[in-house]
């Protein structure tokens, strides 16, 4: 597929210097597509825009992002006024996904498809197609992690453990915490994992809005009122931002070098990445938007050109609605042995940001 989209990008580029040069045929304009970005304040969320951005523009669609500070409110009133603007499709990517049943009801009257960007939009019969990696496994992945640093299937521990999980209203929060569980939850039936806060249920360990700062005040409750002289030696956390809240109170509390417990992360961040090639953080979850965005604008190109999106998953994304069909993409473990080779070679940082 990805074959197809670079001839059809090839070829709106070639009739569109050919009508520079010629003046007589008129360059593609295939309208206006709506992208509904939830916030700026984590660096995934801004590339996924501007790889969107870039790849439409290739195709010959204009593009209207927006951002909307994680304010549940403010991106309905952007989506509502992309339909009014009456954009040819949406491509969302929601902050609440149970709060845009009433807006995408709109855009569904107006014959606007609607995309499903990374989070599955929920309690909506009005989502066409969900774009989105394998999160179940990205849980797996965090999980296994966990297991393999610790050493448990050789027999070690008991260590203790403390859970994380993203928000409570972004439907990929369970799908990363079961995934997780699936892994970690015998060990700590089995004992040989052990959670002193006693804190296991996913609504116990939520973290609204994925807020880094709500993880460190959490840790640092935790820490303070369960362990004393013991020592955290593993944390599961969902996504970067989160795990260096919790350094950030590990560390408050004295932990230091080897002490740091293992911690496990996502989207390989920046800053998050560096942590890991000082050994701070333990692992992420590194999930190429690149690869996500092409997806999405794959689908939607096909869906206002007549065709039939690609997918590869009818069955598991049912949003209390309908089951949605889907394209999932595989999300990468990286620690401190792969992250040259994926990230650098791979050509998503280079060696410089890692560096500075
Ligand atoms: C995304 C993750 C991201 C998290 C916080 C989730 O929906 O799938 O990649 O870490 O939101 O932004």
């Amino acid at each position: 597929p990805w074959l197809s989209l670079a001839l059809v990008g090839t070829m709106l580029v070639t009739a569109a210097c050919s009508d520079s040069t010629s003046g007589d045929i008129a360059a593609p304009d295939r309208g206006v597509v709506g992208l509904a970005m939830p916030t700026k304040g984590s660096a995934r969320w801004i590339g996924d825009g501007e790889n969107m951005v870039k790849q439409f523009t290739l195709l010959g669609y204009r593009t209207d992002l927006q951002y909307a500070a994680d304010d549940v409110q403010t991106q309905i009133d952007q989506i509502d006024a992309m339909v009014e603007r009456g954009d040819k499709a949406l491509v969302v990517g929601a902050i609440n996904g149970s709060a845009l049943k009433d807006v995408l009801a709109k855009a569904a009257a107006a014959d606007i498809p609607v995309i499903s960007y990374d989070r599955l939009i929920r309690d909506s019969g009005d989502v066409d197609f969900y774009a989105t990696f394998d999160n179940y496994r990205v849980g797996v992945l965090q999980g296994s992690y966990i297991v393999d640093a610790l050493g448990l299937k050789r027999g070690r521990g008991p260590f203790n453990l403390e859970l994380f999980a993203g928000s409570a209203d972004d439907n990929n929060a369970t799908f990363f915490f079961n995934g997780a569980m699936s892994v970690l939850r015998p060990y700590i039936g089995r004992g040989r994992l052990v959670v002193r806060s006693g804190q296991t249920s996913f609504a116990a360990v939520a973290t609204q809005r994925w807020d880094g700062t709500v993880a460190r005040q959490r840790m640092a409750r935790i820490l303070a009122a369960s362990y004393g002289s013991a020592r955290l030696d593993a944390v599961l956390s969902p996504y970067d931002g989160i795990s260096r809240g919790i350094l950030e109170a590990v560390k408050a509390a004295g932990y230091r070098g080897s002490q740091l417990p293992v911690l496990t992360g996502q989207d390989a961040e920046l800053d998050s990445v560096k942590l890991i090639a000082a050994g701070q953080q333990g692992q992420t979850v590194y999930k190429d938007t690149r690869e996500l965005a092409k997806v999405a604008v794959q689908m939607t190109n096909s869906l206002l050109t007549g065709g039939t999106p690609e997918v590869n998953d009818t069955k598991q994304y049912n949003n209390g609605v309908k089951t949605v069909p889907t394209f999932l993409l595989q999300p990468v473990n990286v620690d401190k042995s792969n992250y040259r080779r994926v990230l650098v070679e791979g050509g998503y940082y280079t060696a410089d940001q890692l560096a500075g």
